[in-house]
């Protein structure tokens, strides 16, 4: 595939009901963002208030032919820092215990986890990941960034542990913390 690959406004929204196309500024902003280029990106997932990239789309097979599961994830530092914060404080174990006790939280992740496969299929259905998700889905919870960029994207009640991620992160749509992450340290 090309790095320019042309994705309609009416799939993105097909993949995930928040998602939007790539603008003029945003790879320089998620250059900024990540440290590095964007790879395989084909769209805009979520964004914060102030109109800057939250949440990535990347194309399951990169520029360089590799396989890539992680149709959505997180870029926004502001978020990506809260995010962390919560997993290095160890906010993942009570996520992973109530997935063992609590069944029905354990079938909305596993839906959670085919709707994830059978949208990324939507742009290519790549067999070396077939059936792969990303975050621990179907079972578990590995990592929150991929499942509150997940959760950010094609909005609340798809991935539960993802919202509860994002509500956990303080998440509020209308806000925009970017000017104080960058100032910060
Ligand atoms: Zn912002």
């Amino acid at each position: 595939m090309s790095e320019t690959k042309e994705i309609g406004l009416e799939l993105l929204k097909k993949i995930a009901q928040n998602a939007s196309e790539i603008n003029d500024t945003d790879r320089a902003v998620l250059s900024a963002q990540l440290g590095r280029d964007p790879r395989g990106l084909v769209g805009i997932g979520a964004r914060c208030a102030c109109g800057a990239p939250a949440v990535t789309i990347t194309f399951p097979r990169l520029p360089d032919g590799s396989p890539f599961p992680t149709l959505f994830y997180l870029s926004l530092p502001s978020l990506v820092k809260e995010i962390s914060r919560i997993e290095s404080s160890g906010g993942m174990t009570p996520f992973n215990e109530r997935l063992k006790d609590d069944a029905e939280l354990a079938a909305a992740h596993e839906r959670a986890h085919f709707s994830y496969v059978e949208r990324r299929d939507l742009l290519e259905d790549i067999p070396e990941i077939a059936g792969k998700s990303a975050g621990g889905m179907p079972d578990r919870v590995k990592c929150l960034h991929a499942l509150a960029g997940y959760a950010l994207a094609v909005g609340e009640g798809v991935c539960p542990v993802g919202d509860e991620a994002l509500a956990m992160a303080g998440w509020d749509p209308t806000v925009c913390r970017c000017k104080d992450i960058f100032e910060e340290d």
